[in-house]
């Protein structure tokens, strides 16, 4: 086991997450502790949904493999 697991961005497909709370919010559970989220940023510039996330609880960086998808989504409605 690597010691600076948690500092090193962990690839995941967000539609494999399970939801937080209300089903339509992006939010998704950490599956890396107990209580941790993810909120899903987006880019102040443009708006767009961001690549990469960090669990407000545990701090574990994760890449959204499926964003573009999650982002095509969006613009269709
Ligand atoms: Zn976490």
């Amino acid at each position: 086991m690597i010691s600076n697991t948690k500092s090193s961005t962990v690839a995941v497909y967000w539609s494999r997450l399970l939801p937080v709370g209300d089903d339509s919010a992006y939010r998704r559970e950490c599956p890396f502790c107990e209580d941790g989220i993810f909120l899903v940023g987006r880019t102040r510039a443009t708006f767009v949904l961001e690549e990469f996330d960090h669990c407000i609880s545990c701090g574990q960086t994760i890449r959204y493999i499926d964003i573009e998808e999650m982002r095509k989504k969006e613009a269709e409605g």
